[in-house]
C-alpha cells in the first residue's frame, strides 16, 4: 500500500492544481489518473477546441480581413491534416509540461483507474492500493445524450469524437446551442461547412445575457449558419447521411439532413463507479457531489472539486476549487468565492461575461440598475482589426454605483472581460471604470466608454437617452 497525506483522484484542472497546492504546503501527495494528466481541458476540451478556433480565425482573416487591410493572399484553404497535427502538438506539449510540473513538486503519479475501497483507501486497477488521510475527488464529467431515437447511431458524435475526425464533413448538424455547440458551429462554418443548429430552448447560449444571445444569433445568421430554435429533436435516422427530425414550439415537424451530427446537449458529473458509497460520500447522478464553500463533502476528510462537484463546468473554477480544497485538507481555512467567474465563448464573434446578466441585475436590484453600451463600430482599434460587430455592456447598481456585470460581444471579448473580473472582485464602482485611463488606441477603451455611456458622459458617441436611471441623476 502507498501511504500519503493527500490522495487526489483525477488529474484534470481540478485535480492537478489541488495536488500541486497540497505539495507546496508540505504534504505527501499521490495523484491517481487513468489517462493523461491535464484531463478533459488539456486533452479533449478547452485546448484542442481553441487550437481549432485559431485555425478558423486565421482562415477568416485570410478570406475576409487581409484584402481589406492591404494584404493579398491567394487561395487560402484549410489544410485539415496540418490543423490536426498542430492541435495534437499543442495538446501533447501541454500534457508534458504539466506532468513535468507535477513531478517537480514531488507528487507521486499513479497511473490507473481508481475507486474508493473504504473511507481511507483507494484501489487502483492494475496497481497498488493508496492509503490516505485526506482525499480530493476530481473525476470530472462526461457527455450526456438525451433520449432521442437514433442518437447512438454511427453518424452521431460527441465533442471528443468530433475532435478526432479525419475529414471535415460537408454538412454538420449541431444538436444543442450551448457553449460547446456554438463554438463548434462557428469553427465549422469558417471551414466552409454547411452548419445547422437545432436547439430546444428559444435562444442560443440561453444562460447568458439576452442581448448577447441576440447578437450572436444575428452574426451567425449573417454568416450563413441555419438555426432552428425552440426545436426539440425527436429522432435521427442514419443512412448515407443522417436525418434529424424535430418538433417546433408550434407543433410543426421539420427535418435536417447532415453528414455528421454533433451531440452537444450537456455533460454530467462522473460520480459512478468510483466507490463513493464505500467512502460514505453522498452524491447525485445529475447534480454531482455536494460540497460546502471549503469544497468539503459530507465526509469531513473528503473534498470534491471541478465538474464532479457540479457547480460549474469550467476549467478556471476547477483550478481555484482545487487550491481551496488542498488548503482546507491541510488545516487552512480557505473559501471559494464565485462572485466574479468569467464565462467565455470562443465563437465569431466572441462572447464573454462576468457577474450578473442585465436580467439578473434587474431582478436583484429592481429599478436601481443602469447599463451602458459601447459598440465596437465606434472603437478605433476595432476598425484596424476589421471588426465592426458587437459591443461592451456595463451593468451597475445606482445606489452605490457598484459594478455588477460586464458583457462583451466582439473582438477579443474573452481577453477584455478580465477588466470586469478584477473590477467586480475589487467591488469597483462604475466611476472607477469610467474615470480610469485606458490606453489608446485599444479595444479596452470600449470598456471604459461603456461605463461613460452608463453615466451619461460618452465621448466617442453622440449624446444618448439613458435606458434607466443613472447614478449622476440620483
Ligand atoms: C469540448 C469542450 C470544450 C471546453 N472548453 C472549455 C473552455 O474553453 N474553457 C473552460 O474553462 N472550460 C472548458 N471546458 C470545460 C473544462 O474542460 C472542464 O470544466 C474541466 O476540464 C473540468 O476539470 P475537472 O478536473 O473537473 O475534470 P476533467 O478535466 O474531466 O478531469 C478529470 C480527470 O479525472 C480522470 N479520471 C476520472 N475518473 C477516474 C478514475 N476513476 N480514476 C482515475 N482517473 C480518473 C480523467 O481521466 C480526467 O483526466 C470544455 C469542455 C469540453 C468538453
Amino acid at each position: 500500500m502507498i501511504e500519503c497525506d493527500v490522495a487526489v483522484l483525477g488529474g484534470g484542472p481540478g485535480g492537478y492544481p489541488a495536488a500541486i497546492r497540497a505539495a507546496q504546503l508540505g504534504a505527501k501527495v499521490v495523484l491517481i489518473e487513468e489517462d493523461r494528466v491535464g484531463g478533459t481541458c488539456i486533452t479533449i476540451g478547452c485546448i484542442p477546441t481553441k487550437a481549432w478556433v485559431q485555425t478558423a480565425h486565421a482562415l477568416k482573416e485570410a478570406h475576409e480581413t487581409f484584402a481589406k487591410i492591404g494584404v493579398t493572399v491567394k487561395d487560402a484553404q484549410l489544410d485539415f491534416p496540418a490543423t490536426q497535427a498542430n492541435k495534437d502538438t499543442i495538446v501533447s506539449g501541454l500534457v508534458n509540461g504539466i506532468t513535468g510540473v507535477v513531478k517537480a513538486n514531488g507528487i507521486t503519479v499513479v497511473q490507473g483507474r481508481g475507486s474508493f475501497t473504504g473511507p481511507t483507501t483507494i484501489g487502483v486497477e492494475g496497481g497498488e492500493e493508496v492509503g490516505f488521510r485526506q482525499a480530493i475527488v476530481a473525476t470530472g464529467s462526461e457527455p450526456l445524450r438525451p433520449p432521442v431515437d437514433g442518437i447512438d447511431g454511427p453518424l452521431c458524435v460527441d465533442s471528443t469524437g468530433l475532435l478526432a475526425i479525419e475529414q471535415v464533413p460537408e454538412r454538420i448538424l449541431v444538436l444543442g446551442g450551448g457553449v460547446i455547440g456554438v463554438e463548434f458551429a462557428s469553427i465549422f462554418r469558417h471551414w466552409g461547412c454547411e452548419v445547422t443548429i437545432v436547439e430546444m430552448l428559444d435562444r442560443l447560449i440561453p444562460m447568458e445575457d439576452a442581448d448577447a444571445s441576440k447578437e450572436l444569433e444575428r452574426a451567425f445568421k449573417k454568416r450563413g449558419i441555419t438555426m432552428h430554435l425552440g426545436a426539440k429533436a425527436s429522432r435521427i435516422e442514419h443512412a448515407k447521411a443522417a436525418t434529424l427530425t424535430f418538433q417546433s414550439a408550434d407543433g410543426t415537424e421539420g427535418s435536417v439532413e447532415a453528414d455528421l451530427v454533433l451531440v452537444a446537449t450537456g455533460r454530467g458529473p462522473r460520480v459512478e463507479g468510483i466507490g463513493l458509497e464505500k467512502a460514505g460520500v453522498h452524491f447525485d447522478k445529475r447534480a454531482g457531489i455536494g460540497t460546502d464553500e471549503q469544497m468539503r463533502t459530507n465526509v469531513p476528510h473528503v473534498f470534491a472539486v471541478g465538474d464532479v462537484a457540479g457547480r460549474f463546468q469550467l476549467a478556471h473554477t476547477a483550478f481555484r476549487e482545487g487550491e481551496v480544497a488542498a488548503e482546507n485538507a491541510l488545516g487552512h481555512d480557505a473559501e471559494i468565492d464565485y462572485t466574479a467567474v468569467p464565462r467565455c465563448i470562443y465563437t465569431d464573434p466572441e462572447v464573454a461575461a462576468v457577474g450578473l446578466t442585465e436580467a439578473a441585475a434587474r431582478e436583484a436590484h429592481g429599478d436601481d440598475v443602469a447599463v451602458g453600451r459601447m459598440p465596437f463600430s465606434a472603437n478605433a482599434r476595432a476598425q484596424m482589426y476589421g471588426e465592426k460587430v458587437g459591443w461592451v455592456k456595463t451593468i451597475h447598481e445606482t445606489r452605490y454605483g457598484e459594478l455588477l456585470g460586464l458583457v462583451i460581444v466582439g473582438p477579443q471579448a474573452t481577453e477584455l472581460v478580465n477588466a470586469g473580473v478584477i473590477g467586480i472582485t475589487a467591488e469597483a464602482t462604475i466611476e472607477t471604470l469610467a474615470d480610469s485611463i485606458a490606453a489608446h488606441p485599444t479595444l479596452a477603451e470600449a470598456v471604459k466608454e461603456a461605463a461613460l455611456v452608463s453615466l451619461g458622459r460618452p465621448i466617442h458617441l453622440p449624446p444618448q437617452r439613458p435606458r434607466a436611471k443613472v447614478a449622476a441623476a440620483k
